[in-house]
């Protein structure tokens, strides 16, 4: 027997239940982004799609843009999280366009980038492509506007360093893109 069969016989191949599309979602919904762990990979709006595709899970990501060293990362982690839920052998593949953009972050991961004390990303990244970098970032610990970047890059490649003028704290902010 060829070695490649040998593999293929024993991958886990199974027909999928009801439950298996909405459980993948719910296990997706806990897997955190290794940069900023308050916020799952599912209310970051990298997750494009969740199917079954022979016998498998099939889990389709955008990443937050090629180059982010985060990407790897999070794949291995959404790897492990599907298979500790029971899922063989899930497979991933990547979706480059349409191309993520902050836009897709949901309103309760806005809402968790902001407790956690970053500002979430205002506006939309199209309208900001053409007007260069966003004039007004709000304090995401005390709520003003007079803020000031210190910084092109935070404590990651995906985030500036801003400061408040108003209370003095120093704050990341989550980059449009
Ligand atoms: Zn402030």
């Amino acid at each position: 027997m060829p070695h490649g069969e040998l593999i293929a016989s024993d991958n886990g191949a199974r027909k999928p239940t009801v439950e298996d599309i909405p459980k993948a979602w719910k296990v997706l919904s806990e897997v955190m982004d290794p940069e900023v762990p308050v916020i799952s990979v599912v209310d970051l709006g990298i997750v494009r799609t969740v199917s079954w595709e022979d016998g498998h899970l099939q889990v389709e990501i955008t990443p937050t843009y090629s180059g982010c060293p985060a990407t790897e990362v999070i794949e291995h982690d959404i790897r492990c999280a599907l298979e500790g839920a029971g899922y063989r052998a899930p497979r991933l593949s990547q979706r480059l366009t349409p191309a993520w953009t902050t836009d897709w972050i949901t309103d309760a991961g806005r809402e968790a980038l902001r407790q956690y004390g970053i500002a979430p990303p205002s506006g939309s990244s199209s309208k900001r492509s053409l007007l260069g970098e966003p004039l007004q970032i709000t304090c995401p610990i005390c709520g003003s506007e007079h803020t000031e970047r210190l910084s092109q890059f935070g404590s990651t490649a995906c985030k500036s360093l801003y400061r408040c003028i108003e209370c003095r704290e120093p704050f990341d902010y989550f980059k449009c893109i």
